[in-house]
């Protein structure tokens, strides 16, 4: 009924084969779309299940089945992108002919809108976690290997972790390794760690237990969310990025994916709000970033600065908005990203509402 519904609002829907040789079982998708990447595909097994998810505009199509035979654990995900065609090569364990790829399972070959497809998650184990501030650390965590899966840039995932008997999810943003990570398309396949930037509230409910946890220990990651699209930075001439706190990890992958692929860039400017200077993420690879990069320019402002700060002060606020959104010529392309506690989000887009930008050149990160 849904593939009915779809089919009438999109000329083609999705469709899969699947072929052998000895020793590889390759499902190939075909999506008949044109914008398909690495990052469009997610690819989980587990047992005999294999499930993958294909993220097409607003809606999942899915290939989910209980294997008919055993496969190795990893496997590879290819993507032609001019023809929208995935495919996936499975490893057999045996070589044995298969007579069928598997039994249906849920939602099998169908397309559904995503808001109904649920959160899938996989558990994922922490690698390293180390001290960025005095409350914020980067977490790594390493996917297993039976499943492929990139965040797009401006998108977060949940992470779930078992609290006294309940299982609790938040959401979090993944970031590059640091500001200096290479960044190029397609990323490196073979992708298996995720970075994480998270401030530890000490009365907080989720991040004393994620801070509580060892090496080794796991945490289960959910497939990405996220209305930030990448062709919002097409053709942009200014970038500039209002971050409060930990509203700066979505700015990260911004940064790095625009000062590396988008060519007419000019400019990107980063307003950091942070209450003291021992609160400010990165800030050494930031200012190294302004001096390296010279179009790219960070602005630090504190709502707490001890005496000795020299900077600019404040919450965020109209005076500081027109002094510093300035476009480099009257027609620039621009658009202006805003992260951080609720009402710093929304101040900041009335604010900039008032100064005439317009809605396509604002874009806040929210849930
Ligand atoms: P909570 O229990 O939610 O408490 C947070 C703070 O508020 C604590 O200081 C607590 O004492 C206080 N508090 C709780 N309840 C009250 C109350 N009723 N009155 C007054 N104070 C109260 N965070 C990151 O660090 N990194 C990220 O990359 C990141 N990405 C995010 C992406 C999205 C889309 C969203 C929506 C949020 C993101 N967050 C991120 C925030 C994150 O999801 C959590 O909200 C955060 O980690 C706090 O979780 P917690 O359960 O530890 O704290
Ligand atoms: P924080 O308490 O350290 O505050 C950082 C700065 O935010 C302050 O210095 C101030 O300039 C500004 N600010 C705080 N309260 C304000 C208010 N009432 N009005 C105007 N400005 C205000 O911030 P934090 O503890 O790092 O929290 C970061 C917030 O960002 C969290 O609420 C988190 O949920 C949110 N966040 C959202 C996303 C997302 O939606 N995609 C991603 C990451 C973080």
């Amino acid at each position: 009924q849904v593939t009915d519904t779809l089919a009438k609002e999109s000329p083609s829907s999705p469709s899969y084969d699947w072929f052998q040789t000895d020793s590889l079982v390759t499902i190939v998708i075909y999506t008949k779309q044109k914008d398909i990447n690495l990052d469009s595909v997610i690819v989980d097994h587990r047992d005999d299940s294999f499930r993958a998810e294909t993220v097409i505009k607003d809606y999942s199509y899915l290939v989910h089945v209980a294997l008919s035979h055993e496969i190795q654990e990893d496997f590879s995900v290819l993507v032609v992108e001019n023809v929208g065609k995935i495919e996936i090569v499975l490893k057999k364990k045996e070589n044995t002919s298969w007579k069928r790829l598997g039994h249906p399972q849920e939602n099998h070959n169908s397309i559904i809108p995503k808001k109904d497809t649920g959160l899938f998650y996989r558990k994922c184990q922490l690698v390293s976690k180390e001290d960025v501030t005095h409350d914020t650390k980067l977490f790594c965590l390493m996917l297993p290997l039976s499943t492929h899966l990139q965040v797009p840039v401006g998108q977060h995932v949940y992470l779930k972790l078992p609290i006294t008997g309940t299982e609790i999810v938040k959401p979090y943003t993944p970031v590059s390794h640091s500001l200096f990570s290479e960044f190029k398309e397609p990323v490196l396949p073979n992708n298996i760690y995720i970075y994480f930037l998270i401030k530890i509230y000490p009365a907080g409910f989720f991040t004393p237990e994620l801070d509580h946890l060892q090496i080794g220990d796991y945490v289960s990651v959910s497939n990405p969310e996220g209305n930030f699209i990448i062709s919002q930075l097409q053709e942009l001439e200014d970038l500039f990025l209002l971050a409060a706190g930990t509203g700066f990890t979505p700015m990260v992958k911004v940064l790095n994916y625009a000062l590396t692929n988008i060519p007419s860039l000019r400019k990107v400017k980063l307003m950091f709000f942070n209450k003291t200077e021992d609160d400010i993420i990165w800030r050494s690879q930031l200012e190294k970033l302004a001096f390296k990069d010279k179009r790219f320019e960070v602005e630090f402002v504190l709502s707490a600065p001890t005496s000795e700060w020299s900077g600019k002060q404040g919450y965020i606020s109209p005076a500081l908005l027109s002094e510093y959104l300035k476009r480099s010529s009257d027609a620039s392309k621009v658009l202006i990203c805003l992260c951080g506690p609720t009402p710093f989000t929304e101040q900041g887009v009335k604010m900039l509402h008032d100064l005439n930008f317009s809605k396509d050149e604002i874009h806040s990160f929210t849930a």
